[in-house]
């Protein structure tokens, strides 16, 4: 485990917590804004029976979020 895991940005010591959602969460290149995201990368599926969640680290001051969708 690496207990000291800086921010990105402002190099602070990250907090450690946990995102969850109950709808997907998907990644794109483009800002534009969709109508649907079929067909978009999908990181995290849908939750059918219980919603996972990801171990996420968190700048509160910068509101940066870092979490692994594998
Ligand atoms: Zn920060």
């Amino acid at each position: 485990m690496n207990d000291a895991l800086k921010c990105p940005e402002c190099s602070n010591e990250l907090k450690r917590g946990y995102i969850f959602s109950p709808r997907r969460i998907s990644w794109s290149e483009s800002p534009d804004p969709v109508l649907s995201d079929f067909g978009s990368e999908v990181l995290i599926n849908n939750a059918f029976i219980k919603i996972g969640k990801i171990p996420a680290l968190r700048c509160e001051d910068c509101t940066v979020v870092i979490f692994k969708y594998k």
